[in-house]
């Protein structure tokens, strides 16, 4: 059998939830299909003057809610199902945590690793402009993702600001604070998995004194994700990157590690500590495991050998629906993307916020705010997992559908039975 794309996870977790709440067939066909997605070809005048055109999407997944918004990717695997796929999971992600936005998400085929600073430059601001006649503060909103950054969306927000006209940083999230970016933006991603671990080892009766922890992908999500959770006193033992990774029995120094991957490119060869495979990572006897790179990750291949007590999703989309069955049959706390990695967007939510107000908030205002969020959020899917014993996923997208329904039949874009 062919292995399914990563848009027919999302369409397969989409099912599972409306079977559960009995979803209306109008609002699931709304949700099975996004909007819109554009997809562009970007010619980018490289260092030796030969003209290099790349390809790039932008998808719309819905916007019943607000405005999309959604980051973007830089990675030569990017391809459109994969950035419709992240659009429609923006779109259960902000519904799940009350903001008032949409799902979107863009990509273009690349490795940045292999441009030059000027290349890269040359592409973000071509990216930009191919896609600017369908973003904007009040129609989508960037941010960044894998292999994008602040500088990224620095280059973004200047570029549609003289295409426009105006000056317009509520265009793009995650920017540097000197541009209208927020305080705690840069590791809201990792507060808020720290959040959501913090309540869900309060939930199954896991001591994090001690508690140890893996983490695949030592990006933006990872590495602040080792450092907060060391900070609640876990033991971070290993992470990795796409160049390899690394195990220390008694446990390494996060932010260390993260000075050295830095330094060198890599968490690989990081003093006192012994080199692992991807697949020993996964599989690693340790109380917390998260992923925090790419989809399809855990598989059914190998589910059954993971061994942690908790697996949380910095990454989107890093478990496939087979392997999430076998997780619950083996009684895991599995904490899903839309709500474990929701930080990132809900920060988001307050830069925008701040950008219209042009009034800014002190650093412990943000993560206040983005801690009663998480909480909160976490609350109302763990309740509903209990209530109808299904699995976190299922419940986080209960919580989500619910929100989304009453707003499609708010507008009228499905009949509501003449309920108000
Ligand atoms: P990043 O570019 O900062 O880091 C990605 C990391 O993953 C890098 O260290 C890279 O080397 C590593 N990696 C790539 N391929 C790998 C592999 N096969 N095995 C192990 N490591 C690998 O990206 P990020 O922003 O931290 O995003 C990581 C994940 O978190 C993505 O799924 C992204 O969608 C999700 N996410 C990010 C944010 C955010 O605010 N940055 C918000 C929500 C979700």
């Amino acid at each position: 059998m062919a292995k399914s794309t990563v848009y027919e996870n999302v369409l397969k977790q989409l099912d599972n939830a409306a079977k559960v709440l009995n979803l209306d067939e109008q609002v699931k066909e709304l949700l099975q299909e996004p909007m819109r997605t554009l997809s562009v070809s970007i010619p980018v005048k490289m260092d030796d003057n030969s003209i290099h055109v790349f390809k790039g999407f932008r998808c719309q997944h819905n916007d019943v809610l607000g405005p999309t918004k959604g980051g973007i990717r830089f990675h030569p695997q990017v391809c459109e199902d994969e950035v419709k796929a992240l659009a429609a999971w923006m779109t259960f992600k902000c519904s799940l945590v009350g903001i008032p936005y949409g799902g979107a998400k863009g990509g273009v085929i690349v490795n940045p690793k292999e441009l030059s600073r000027n290349e890269l430059e040359r592409l973000s601001r071509g990216f930009i402009q191919a896609i600017s006649p369908i973003i904007g503060p009040d129609k989508d909103i960037p941010a960044p993702d894998v292999y994008t950054d602040a500088q990224v969306m620095s280059w973004f927000m200047d570029e549609f600001s003289k295409l426009k006209g105006v000056n317009t940083p509520g265009l793009v999230t995650g920017k540097p604070v000197v541009l209208g970016g927020s305080f705690g933006r840069h590791s809201a991603t990792a507060r808020g998995v720290m959040y959501t671990v913090r309540e869900a080892a309060k939930a199954i009766d896991l001591d994090l004194n001690g508690a140890t922890v893996a983490v695949q992908g030592y990006g933006n999500a990872g590495s602040f994700s080792a450092k907060f959770l060391n900070e609640l006193g876990c033991k971070i033992v290993a992470c990795n990157d796409s160049k390899g990774g690394i195990y220390c029995k008694t446990g390494f120094d996060p932010v260390e590690v993260a000075k050295h991957k830095e330094e060198t490119g890599s968490v690989k060869g990081f003093k006192g500590c012994k080199e692992i495979s991807n697949q020993e990572l996964l599989t690693m006897d340790v109380d917390i495991l998260i992923p925090a790179a790419l989809e399809n990750q855990i598989t059914k291949n190998n589910a059954d050998k993971i061994k942690a007590r908790m697996l949380v999703e910095a990454a989107n989309g890093p478990t496939t629906p087979e392997a999430d069955e076998i997780l619950f049959s083996k009684n895991m706390m599995v904490v899903p993307d839309i709500l474990a990695n929701a930080g990132g967007v809900t920060v988001s939510y307050f830069e925008w916020v701040q950008n219209i107000a042009n009034y800014y908030w002190s650093k412990e205002e943000v993560d206040r705010k983005l801690e009663a969020i998480m909480v909160e959020a976490f609350e109302k899917v763990y309740n509903t997992h209990e209530e109808l014993n299904v699995n976190m996923r299922v419940s986080a997208f209960i919580v989500a559908i619910k929100r989304i329904t009453e707003a499609m039949e708010a507008r009228g874009w499905v009949y509501n039975g003449d309920k108000c």
